[in-house]
């Protein structure tokens, strides 16, 4: 069977009454920067779905590529036809065949009427479609409304009528950059990543901010993190990596602070760092990879006194998730298996024996009170490289760009 396009249905999207025409703008740039190699394609979009025209397109690489996009409820492989009903007959048998091929044993017809001046009512329209169905084949398809195999939909409108019977799911969500930016705390760990993709998917676009401290950290570390960043920029048209150089602020630490809270000041100077940076790329939060009692940091005790030093929302989307949960979806987006190589982040190098788990926002104070980091924070964001990923050009970096 030919088909000749894939209708896309918004999900989500239409709840929201005013903001649709926003929602759906960023979602077909979305999509047609994810399809941008498939060059024949043309694309259509109405107040509730979009149409994609094949021309010819691979239509399994097109819909393996949509499922990378967020704000898609839901997408079918289409025919257009003409609204009569010789031509629905004939496409309708025309996929029951195909069902039969693929070695499908019973079929249903639902058909949607958003043509109300059809001369046949809904009940009359199934009943004749799936008349001609059994006929022509001879009863080799059995009909099955509750359970079929095979589901052959067709949605009958004034200028044209759809035949679809191959649905996917899309990731839902919403299209990435209605929900403006923020700038997430990337380790090169399980969570992060993890929490990057459901910031993206509530269609916030994320910028990745890293802390590494060569040469305690290796190249290798650097790379873990960058190669990280390419996967997830399967999900964004473009995502950019700050890489902050920490080695002197966490020498410092090490030197000035008592062991037991060196975790918590560290984790302060970055959310401090992070704080500044946010501002220059106008970013209205933070969003980070914790998750409530998993490590000594993620008390919250912990986080009630690193949070004091931002005066921004930090989100932190895997907050509540098991890690197991967290496993689960980092390999369903692909970054599992870069997360667990095993190179040392800054974190685990200087990670003291015993963290306090119970920090004190005074003894922080006083802690902190007692050497001038503030020039070492100024110095670190001043250092900052940033790497920009554009989506489909996965090898590439563009270098480095000056965004200062
Ligand atoms: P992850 O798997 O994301 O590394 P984790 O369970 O290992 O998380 P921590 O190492 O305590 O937990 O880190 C908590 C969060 O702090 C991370 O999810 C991340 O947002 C941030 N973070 C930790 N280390 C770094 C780093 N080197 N650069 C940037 N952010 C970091
Ligand atoms: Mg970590």
């Amino acid at each position: 069977m030919k088909y000749d396009l894939i209708l896309i249905r918004y999900g989500e999207l239409t709840t929201k009454g005013k903001n649709r025409k926003k929602f759906i703008t960023f979602l077909r740039e979305n999509i047609s920067v994810k399809l941008k190699k498939f060059s024949h394609l043309k694309y259509e979009s109405t107040r509730d779905r979009m149409y994609i025209f094949l021309n010819g397109e691979n239509q399994t690489d097109v819909m393996n590529a949509l499922e990378e996009v967020f704000g898609i409820h839901k997408f079918d492989l289409a025919v257009r036809t003409v609204t009569d009903l010789q031509s629905m007959k004939e496409h309708v048998l025309e996929a029951a065949k195909e069902a039969l091929k693929n070695g499908k044993k019973t079929f249903k017809i639902s058909v949607h009427r958003a043509y109300k001046e059809f001369p046949l009512d809904t009940f009359a329209l199934q009943q004749q479609l799936g008349a001609h169905v059994l006929i022509q084949l001879d009863g080799a398809l059995q009909v099955d409304v509750k359970n079929p195999n095979v589901n052959i939909k067709v949605e009958v409108r004034p200028d044209f009528t759809y035949v679809m019977c191959q649905q996917r799911n899309g990731l839902g969500g919403y299209p990435v950059g209605v929900g403006g930016k923020s700038l997430l705390l990337l380790s090169g760990g399980i969570d992060s990543p993890v929490a990057a993709y459901l910031m993206m998917k509530r269609g916030v676009n994320v910028e990745c901010i890293h802390f590494h401290s060569p040469p305690f950290t290796s190249e290798r570390a650097k790379e873990k993190v960058i190669d990280l960043v390419k996967i997830l920029t399967k999900y964004n048209r473009q995502m950019k990596l700050h890489l902050v150089p920490f080695t002197e602020i966490q020498k410092a630490i090490h030197k000035e602070i008592p062991a037991n809270y060196t975790m918590t000041i560290m984790r302060r100077m970055m959310l401090r760092i992070a704080t500044e940076f946010a501002r220059k790329r106008k970013a209205l939060v933070l969003s980070t990879g914790e998750s409530l009692g998993q490590v000594a940091s993620q008390t919250v005790d912990s986080m009630y006194v690193i949070n004091e030093v931002t005066d921004l929302p930090v989100l932190r989307p895997v907050i509540a998730m098991d890690k197991l949960e967290i496993i689960d979806l980092s390999i369903k987006i692909g970054t599992y298996e870069t997360s667990i190589r095993p190179y040392e982040d800054c974190c685990t190098i200087f990670l003291p024996d015993h963290p306090t788990t119970r920090p004190k926002r005074e003894k922080c104070a006083w802690f902190e009170s007692k050497f001038d980091f503030k020039p070492l924070l100024h110095q670190a964001v001043q250092g900052i490289e940033t790497l920009t990923f554009k989506q489909n050009e996965s090898t590439n970096v563009n270098g480095l760009d000056n965004l200062l």
